[in-house]
């Protein structure tokens, strides 16, 4: 759609010739800046009507809502701004990188289509000269010293075998070869290639025994996929054999894999990500975080702390007392280390539940972030919920002067900007252009250059916080309507006769009452309206002065139209009988429907229509069950076809079957129209193409294959509830700035891109995040960090413009060991999960695995080359921030989503790829390395939770019971042996043999082991996207099949290679970039 290029860069890779025109020198921006009026606000800053305002429930009145006039005025892209470029110039605004942007003109814009296919990367030639780049890079040993870990304790080093570490040194270290040698690789995802060279040469370390690269360079030669052929051996850690010599070659074949097998590596000697977690959680947990440090390495996200986006840092603010009493006390709390004031102290940033970052330390220059090859990246999840304990957003109201901008950048007032000339100019930290201080803002600056009203206004001070927007903001200078919700259901033959229509009627009839609203008003903003359809489409009138509602059909489905205005979208308090009265009569008035057939595109065309009609912005829920297969547009057809599997062709089926949907999404994101969608399918439903819509609006799609209303009531109902109550920001659009040096490059989300910069959202909720990739223009200056503005225009449900700002600075550094001592695992995995499923739409999936393992090898190739203390080639040497990158990276290669395997429904890729393209980072950890708890040996007297055990099966036992949750699935499995009390409390019956596994709810029982565990269950769904079905497993019974696939240490049924094997091939990766 607006991005139809490749995704998946290989950051700095040779083979760019787009980054050529990095390196040119950028200098001062060179852009003339038009400087925009600000309406001539010479009023003086006064209370009334610029105070700020708590931003947690409680927005104020809500804007004014007339009734909108007649004509409806279709938005285009000049009037879907993030904020008044100029009021009156319309060309400032955002347009790419213009002169009233942060990108002087004078560098041409950036643009997918302008960089090579990705298929290149993985190219002999330049796959050689990556190697060869490695190989000529000075040695640049900083001793054990140079990379001292600020966060935890090293690995588990007792288990190490071999050589000991240097007791300082923090990298994560494997012994020599003779532990590791190099493994049969084609068994490896298909991403490594069978081994030519004589692996003797690997296990002794010498360099130049064999070509270095002669396996990289066989890589195009590949028939496709051979990493699936069936597998003999068994999983992982049971492999057995000592033979740490190799035959001369590996023909390839399956049965050769179980043969030449290594000495049994012991998997509690290699990276544990539990351990990771677990001494994080050690460490941090419970604590506060502060945010006033520039380029601190935030807890992991799966700790938990309370988080303190504080401006002030270390010493108590002199002027808490004056004028604005709004801002709250609390935030004063100090620290009583640092008693230094200086600006690197004073400064608040984005808390990491609203900002992550791949690292904390962006490389100063750009041939050394080629050097590396770390992606720099955020990721930003702007309405990110808040704990109770934590301070929601203050909001700051200018009244009708605005927020107050850099005149050249545009870039919001925030703690980045330095006041100067007494205070009447401030300096921007993101374009150095020195402004002129409104009249209204002027205030005097203390003895070490400090605003003296430096606490007493967040934009000054935090690092995230809310501008009240102008009409300058609103669609058409007009303010927002509150938003609409629209409820269309399909009433085809199988919904009626599941009984799906009958539950959902009755579910709206009390859900309605739960739609979101300010808290301090009684009642939600948010309007309703209700649509049936199949073949063609209903409205329905639920006019509060009606005795019964009136329905009207809209049969011509090819150029769908709204027929009724008024009485569609109601007030639900207002119109409660007659609403009711209509979800009363919905079931029975297509209770003998024999209609089969379905359209889609029309129904979500009507919702839009029917928003725009009202001038709103708004939400449309659809629930479908079938392929539209009626004659309408976007009509599809059955195309899947399990032979692409594993081809070049294999990308068609995560495309859309026709254009039609991309249009359709582009014409709702316009309107402010996000489309959730509820799926209910027994067979193909082509999600590709249907979930489109839902994709790039920033809606949810929920998938229940399937569904049965005994079984799959409580999820289906559970999500529903969650999703209409929600936190939603509507008719978003986002802007990330950043200081001189480095741009954000490219966006991963469900969002919608019209130009290179706007990243534009019909609606963004509290669970979508969108991962943000910055590459460098020039130098970056150590002294003053590399700084992002992270701004998102939105309405909010009352209908007010709001500016929501999450500013986050980081370091710069000169060292490359800084670089990978602020790396964040978790971060680097949600950047490469997003952007290998963004490219697979465009190449071959066996060219974006090998390009993530790749670029995982030459990370940690880097890292060893110029960071870690000497040693022998043949160790495998990790960097402590990415200790367990080797095995959340091996989870990404098995998803289903990047294995190709014909057994995998393509609907189910489909839907796991629409997921997680939108997801935040501690949802993608958790979701390629699912959460397993031991329940039988759990202590039911205390509040704590289990420790988490490793996923493989080496850690279940028969005489156990497990938990395993990655936030889409929840299973519990049972051991054969499982204690009887344990059973006896869960369950209620006497013995295993009594378990039935057809529940997928626990009892409600009164007894310690019930309760515990339903509370576990309870936490673990808590703040999750999406509901979990709970899935019951009995040790040896055929689900335990589906539940295998999760212990993700272990070898998958289909084919993907487990932890050890894994490691070992990035080892060899590892070794022959070092030789
Ligand atoms: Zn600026």
């Amino acid at each position: 759609m607006s991005q139809p290029g490749y995704v998946a860069t290989p950051p700095y890779s040779q083979s760019q010739p787009g980054m050529g025109g990095f390196s040119t020198g950028l200098g001062p921006p060179t852009s003339s800046p038009h400087y925009g009026h600000y309406g001539g606000p010479n009023s003086l800053y006064s209370a009334p009507q610029s105070g700020m305002l708590k931003s947690t429930v409680p927005f104020g009145s809500s804007a004014p809502v007339g009734s909108p006039p007649p004509g409806i005025h279709l938005y285009n892209q000049t009037n879907l701004q993030n904020g008044p470029g100029t009021p009156g110039h319309q060309q400032h605004r955002f347009q790419g990188p213009s002169p009233g942007s942060s990108v002087p003109p004078s560098y041409p814009p950036y643009s997918h289509q302008s960089q090579p296919p990705y298929a290149n990367t993985a190219s002999p030639s330049s796959t050689a000269q990556l190697a060869n780049q490695l190989g000529t890079m000075q040695i640049n040993s900083y001793g054990p010293g140079a990379s001292p870990s600020s966060r935890m304790p090293s690995g588990p080093p007792a288990s190490f075998q071999g050589p000991p570490l240097p007791p300082t040194q923090p990298q994560m270290a494997i012994p020599p070869g003779a532990q590791i040698p190099p493994t049969p690789a084609n068994n490896l995802n298909g991403i490594c290639t069978p081994p030519s060279l004589p692996p003797l040469a690997m296990q002794d370390g010498i360099p130049g025994s064999g070509p270095p690269n002669a396996n990289l360079q066989q890589l195009p030669g590949q028939p496709p996929g051979p990493g699936y052929h069936p597998q003999h051996v068994n999983y992982g850690p049971q492999m057995a054999g000592s033979q740490l010599s190799y035959p001369g070659a590996f023909p390839g074949g399956p049965g050769q894999l179980a043969g030449p097998q290594q000495k049994k590596l012991d998997p509690d000697s290699i990276p544990s990500p539990i351990q990771v977690i677990e001494n994080d959680k050690a460490s941090r947990g419970g604590q506060t975080y502060a945010t006033n440090i520039r380029g601190q390495v935030p807890p992991l996200v799966t700790t938990d702390c309370v988080v303190q986006d504080q401006g002030l840092g270390s010493y108590y603010c002199q002027s808490l007392s004056k004028k604005t009493s709004t801002f709250r006390a609390e935030t004063f709390v100090t620290s009583k280390e640092n008693p230094s004031c200086t600006d690197e102290f004073t400064q608040g940033n984005a808390s990491p539940r609203y900002i992550r970052c791949t690292t904390y330390c962006f490389p100063a220059s750009s041939d050394m972030a080629k050097q590396a090859r770390i992606p720099l990246a955020a990721i930003v999840t702007p309405f990110a919920i808040v704990p109770p304990n934590e301070t929601p957003l203050y909001v700051v109201n200018h009244g009708e002067t605005g927020p107050i901008r850099c005149n050249r950048c545009k870039a919001y007032m925030c703690p980045f900007m330095q006041f100067i000339e007494g205070g009447r100019k401030y300096q921007c930290g993101f374009c150095s252009c020195v402004n002129d201080v409104p009249p209204f803002f002027f205030q005097h600056l203390d003895h070490v250059g400090r605003r003296v009203d430096h606490y007493e206004r967040p934009e000054l001070s935090l690092g995230s916080y809310e501008f009240v927007a102008t009409l300058d903001y609103c669609r058409n200078n007009k303010p927002p309507n509150p938003p609409a919700y629209i409820f269309m259901i399909d009433v085809s033959y199988s919904n009626i006769k599941s009984g799906l229509v009958k539950l959902i009627c009755d579910e709206l009839k009390t859900l309605l009452d739960k739609l979101p609203r300010e808290e301090q008003e009684e009642a939600s903003p948010i309007r309703v309206g209700f649509v049936t359809y199949n073949k063609v489409l209903h409205f329905f009138n639920v006019k509060s002065n009606l005795a019964q509602p009136q329905m009207m059909v809209v049969s011509d489905v090819g150029e769908v139209f709204v027929p009724l205005l008024d009485g569609f979208l109601v007030n639900f308090q207002e119109s409660r009988s007659v609403i009711s009265n209509l979800l009363d009569q919905i079931p029975e008035m297509f209770a003998d429907t024999n209609e089969s057939e379905t359209v889609f595109a029309p129904v979500i065309l009507a919702g839009m229509e029917a928003l725009k009609a009202a001038e709103c912005a708004g939400k449309l829920f659809i629930f479908h069950s079938s392929l539209p297969t009626a004659e309408a547009p976007g009509k599809l057809k059955n195309r899947d076809d399990k032979k692409l599997v594993n081809t070049d062709k294999e990308k068609t089926l995560f495309q859309p079957q026709v254009n039609f949907y991309e249009t359709l999404a582009r014409d709702c994101v316009a309107n402010g129209c996000c489309v959730n969608l509820f799926l209910f399918p027994n067979q193909y439903v082509d999600i590709a193409s249907m979930g489109l819509v839902t994709m790039y609006t920033g809606g949810t799609l929920y998938k229940y294959n399937n569904f049965q209303v005994h079984s799959d009531s409580p999820q289906f109902l559970s999500d529903l509830r969650k999703d209409i109550e929600k936190r939603t920001g509507f008719d978003a659009i986002m802007r990330v700035r950043t200081s001189t040096g480095f741009r954000a490059t490219d966006f991963f989300g469900g969002i919608y891109m019209n130009n290179t910069t706007d990243v534009e959202m019909a609606a963004i909720d509290c669970n979508k995040a969108v991962t943000v990739e910055f590459k460098h223009d020039d130098k970056l200056n150590e002294d003053t960090g590399a700084l992002i503005q992270c701004a998102v225009l939105y309405t909010t449900i009352s209908g007010q413009r709001r500016l929501r700002i999450h500013n986050i600075g980081l370091n710069c550094s000169s060292q490359l060991a800084d670089v990978y001592k602020s790396c964040e695992t978790d971060a680097l995995i949600n950047f490469f999960a997003k952007s290998a499923f963004k490219a697979i739409l465009t190449q071959p999936l066996k060219t974006v695995r090998e390009i993530l393992m790749n670029q995982t090898a030459h990370m940690l190739a880097c890292y060893r080359k110029n960071c870690a203390s000497p040693s022998a080639v043949s160790q495998l040497i990790l960097p402590d921030a990415m200790k367990v990158l080797p095995v959340y990276m091996n989870c990404l290669l098995k998803s289903c989503v990047l294995v190709g395997r014909p057994e995998i429904p393509t609907d189910e890729r489909a839907y796991h790829r629409q997921l997680i393209m939108s997801m935040d980072v501690a949802n993608t950890q958790l979701f390629f390395y699912p959460q397993l708890l031991p329940i039988h040996n759990m202590d039911v007297k205390s509040d704590a939770f289990p420790t988490s055990v490793r996923c493989s099966e080496e850690r279940l036992s028969e005489g156990g019971v497990f938990f395993l949750a990655n936030g889409l699935n929840m299973f519990l499995w049972l051991g054969v042996s499982a204690p009887p009390e344990v059973i006896q409390g869960i369950f209620n019956v006497p013995s295993f043999a009594h378990i039935s596994t057809e529940a997928t709810q626990l009892p409600e029982l009164d007894n310690p082991y019930s309760k515990k565990l339903r509370s576990i269950m309870k936490y673990s769904q808590s703040q999750k996207p999406y509901s979990m079905k709970l899935i019951i497993v009995k040790q040896r019974e055929q689900p335990e099949m589906l539940f295998r696939q999760f212990l993700v240490e272990d070898k998958s049924i289909y084919g993907g290679a487990s932890y050890v094997d894994f490691l070992c091939c990035v080892h060899r990766e590892i070794c022959q970039l070092l030789n």
